[in-house]
């Protein structure tokens, strides 16, 4: 089945969008990137896109930093989106990248004086992490400080950091890294963010620990509120209590909510999918396939019936 990207203001196929080689994008990752994802109802025939507007939302505060303005509002983007999904037609779950980026062919290390352009484009896309518990292992690389690269924004260039520590951890024999803020506590893994239990409650970094503020995590928080009455508490975390909690998972619309059963080769609880991990995860998986009622605010069906 053939993809399309929204580039340049048209609807085209995937593979005749393409940029210069002089895009000053390429070379500097002056780019802010979302990544949103299309769930498939098989029963429902239909596809729902997840939270879409407010990974637009993130994608606007991140182009107000980097000084990118965007060619559209966020409901045309949302708009925009919705269409490309429908037009590629995919009957599975689709993963939806849009880009706004520092478009002109010119080279020089800077934010000001360049063009700006955005595109979208959807390709499908299965589980990010294809394990059904994920061993990790802590990273040597540590998330960058607001002041060397802002970490809430997804800013194309930080991404060699979440590389670094990725590929670290799988030549390692992990399937995910968990980074650590230069001051020690823990931050996030290289796509995720990191939850622990710990007597009954959830336990997240904070903001100030140098994280994505992740969509998912906080469709976890308030699921985990609304749905099963437990408190998030958000704070540092030392390194040493990943090893101690009674369970630990990680969140993010590629990896959705995925259980942790190892950490630094110490099993996390009894080492098997924790009990609060499997509820959250069951309540995710239908929350975001559009088959929970309460939250069906948060999806936006593609196809028309
Ligand atoms: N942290 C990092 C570094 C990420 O790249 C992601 C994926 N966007 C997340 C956390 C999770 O964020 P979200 O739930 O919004 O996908």
């Amino acid at each position: 089945m053939p993809s399309y990207a929204y580039f340049q203001k048209k609807f085209i196929p995937l593979e005749e969008a393409k940029i210069g080689i002089m895009t000053n994008a390429f070379h500097y990752g002056s780019a802010i990137f979302e990544g949103i994802r299309g769930n498939w109802n098989d029963k429902q025939k239909q596809a729902y896109i997840f939270r879409l507007k407010e990974h637009y939302e993130r994608l606007e505060r991140g182009c107000k930093v980097l000084n990118i303005t965007l060619p559209h509002s966020i409901d045309e983007l949302c708009r925009i989106t919705i269409e490309l999904v429908a037009k590629c037609g995919f009957e599975e779950d689709v993963y939806i990248r849009p880009v706004a980026y520092k478009s002109s062919q010119a080279l020089g290390v800077r934010l000001h004086d360049l063009e700006d352009d955005f595109f979208v484009f959807v390709i499908p896309w299965g589980p990010y992490l294809d394990v059904d518990k994920a061993k990790c292992g802590v990273s040597s690389w540590h998330r960058p400080e607001d002041n060397v690269i802002p970490p809430q924004i997804k800013a194309a260039g930080i991404y060699i950091n979440n590389a670094l520590a990725k590929t670290e951890a799988v030549g390692n024999g992990y399937d995910e890294a968990i980074m650590l803020a230069p001051d020690g506590h823990v931050s996030e893994g290289s796509g995720e963010n990191i939850f622990l239990v710990m007597d009954g409650k959830l336990v997240t970094p904070a903001t100030y620990n140098n994280i994505l503020m992740g969509i998912t995590r906080n469709t976890v928080i308030e699921l985990a509120e609304k749905e099963l009455g437990m408190e998030t508490i958000h704070r540092a975390i030392d390194r040493s209590e990943l090893y101690v909690a009674d369970e630990c998972f990680l969140t993010g619309t590629a990896a959705h909510v995925t259980p942790v059963s190892e950490i630094d080769r110490r099993k996390i609880g009894d080492g098997e999918i924790g009990e609060i991990t499997a509820k959250l995860q069951e309540i995710y998986t239908r929350v975001i396939r559009g088959d929970h009622p309460k939250y069906m605010h948060w999806c936006t069906p593609v196809y028309k019936k």
